[in-house]
């Protein structure tokens, strides 16, 4: 089967093009202004980041998934639910700390001499954290179509590029219970996994 993450590279890039819009609403570095502003685009950042995931955990499962379509209102659910779950290998809830960066983008701003360079940290800040969440919601997508189409088993695939992953080269082709997957092992991995057909399965048992 195909790397899942083809998806997710454009609703990356498409989220970082509305990043760079949203900041440009800090026109002033003055305390008075930047708080309201920071809560602003933060704020719409986690609209555009829920309403752009759900559309991509319910693309993601609807080409994995054998028959059924996943209603939206579910890959709302999955959405929301990841947003307030402790994250094993980011150790942050999301929602947690989308705010923790909100105010110290704000801090940062207003006591800082290069309140420009503030903003553009507070960018490339803002995109890894909602990359990760990209891949960490695609990932999940994935497993949760097997798991609604009766998968017992899958099999761990290493990403391509073998820098970033050294960590999981030992876990290539590795077949686990499909609820007993481990976490990834570091950040912006991009390991997936793939379902074991049940002929295969049925080989491993015996
Ligand atoms: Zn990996």
């Amino acid at each position: 089967m195909r790397n899942p993450y083809s998806k997710t590279d454009k609703t990356i890039a498409y989220l970082n093009k509305q990043y760079a819009k949203l900041f440009r609403r800090v026109t002033s570095f003055d305390e008075l202004n930047v708080i309201p502003v920071s809560h602003e685009i933060y704020d719409e950042v986690r609209k555009i980041v829920e309403q752009e995931a759900t559309r991509l955990v319910k693309s993601v499962y609807d080409s994995y998934r054998e028959s059924e379509a996943l209603p939206a209102s579910e890959a709302h659910e999955m959405v929301v639910a990841l947003f307030g779950a402790y994250n094993p290998v980011t150790k942050y809830v999301y929602e947690n700390e989308l705010d923790r960066k909100r105010s110290r983008f704000a801090e940062g701003v207003i006591s800082s001499d290069t309140p420009r360079e503030e903003v553009a940290l507070a960018k490339r800040l803002l995109a890894a954290m909602n990359k990760q969440f990209a891949d960490d919601a695609t990932f999940d997508a994935v497993v949760k179509a097997y798991e609604d189409d009766g998968v017992k088993r899958v099999k761990w695939i290493t990403a391509e590029d073998d820098r970033r992953c050294k960590e999981c080269k030992a876990r290539h082709n590795k077949i686990y219970n499909i609820d007993n997957i481990p976490p990834k092992p570091h950040l912006h991995c991009r390991c997936y996994v793939e379902k074991v057909e049940k002929k295969k399965q049925e080989a491993v048992e015996e």
